[in-house]
């Protein structure tokens, strides 16, 4: 017979929540903040129903995509103080920019930046992420203590990341975001996702993970993280529907979906200082310490 041993507490969940996205207008649901005025409310309340980081795009007037610093620094200011201790992290994907324009607002040194380390096929285009752009975004990313979020739409993408990585253009621990469920990209897979998680186990057992789905498999990749231990995406760019006949009317309440989810799998949401601990990011000066 062994000792009985007392069960550690399950990881808390980061809930990261994506508020906007770089689509086309989505008509479908006008509750999707474009200005950097809505997306500070829309921000707000994501984070006051427990969302932990923000992941952010910009918009222009006309709401098309940009990647204007300006904008960008307004928004990281407004939400450093509506919400103290939030991660931010800025998108340098979509349509924001062309080349190294998508890392144009990196000085602004958010906590995160999202860093895609392959290419794919999108809904209508091809995502096109060269060697050279991805070795000079995480560069970038490096010099001004911005951590990457490794995006990975396909399983070379896991692997380039620990590559750069063992090459110190990465600093470690990775953190990787698997998406599944974008058109032409990597279909929401059971298989294929605890493969993925095997084998980021298996290359960089130090890593942190988050699961994102697309549209109504949103859902599916939440229940997945909670169930295998990762953490949760949510937000409007990624889904903008409760269930089938019914929109959402926020990014809070997608978070709240996630928040009430977590019991479900005996988790629950991380707080500010629990996820900057998780992330091995700097501690936020006023936020409580972890514990
Ligand atoms: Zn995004």
């Amino acid at each position: 017979m062994s000792e009985p041993r007392s069960t550690p507490e399950p990881t808390p969940c980061i809930v990261t929540v994506a508020i906007t996205g770089s689509l086309p207008r989505k008509k479908d649901n006008p509750a999707v903040p474009i200005t950097v005025a809505e997306q500070i409310e829309s921000t707000h309340e994501a984070f006051e129903a427990g969302a932990t980081l923000v992941h952010c795009h910009v918009r222009n007037e006309d709401e098309t995509p940009t990647s204007d610093p300006e904008k960008f620094a307004r928004l990281l200011e407004g939400i450093r103080e509506h919400c103290p201790g939030m991660i931010v992290q800025f998108s340098t994907g979509g349509r924001s920019g062309v080349g190294r324009e998508r890392g144009g607002m990196l000085p602004l040194r958010p906590d995160m930046a999202s860093l895609s380390t392959g290419s794919c096929n999108f809904p209508t285009r091809v995502y096109e992420n060269s060697p050279e752009l991805i070795d000079w975004l995480a560069a970038e990313m490096k010099r001004y203590g911005v951590k990457p979020e490794i995006e990975v739409f396909d399983l070379s993408m896991l692997f380039k990341a620990v590559e750069m990585q063992k090459e110190g253009k990465i600093d470690g621990p990775l953190h990787v975001q698997f998406v599944m469920g974008v058109k032409n990209a990597m279909p929401v897979d059971r298989e294929v996702f605890e493969f993925y998680i095997r084998t980021l186990r298996r290359l960089a057992p130090d890593a942190t993970w988050t699961g994102a789905g697309i549209g109504k498999d949103q859902i599916t990749l939440n229940r997945w993280s909670l169930e295998l231990g990762g953490h949760c995406r949510t937000g409007l760019e990624d889904n903008v529907r409760l269930d089938r006949h019914t929109l959402a009317p926020s990014n809070a309440a997608l978070v709240r979906r996630v928040v009430e989810l977590c019991a479900e799998y005996g988790r629950r949401p991380a707080t500010v200082a629990e996820a900057r601990a998780l992330l091995r990011l700097p501690p936020w000066p006023s936020a409580p310490a972890p514990g």
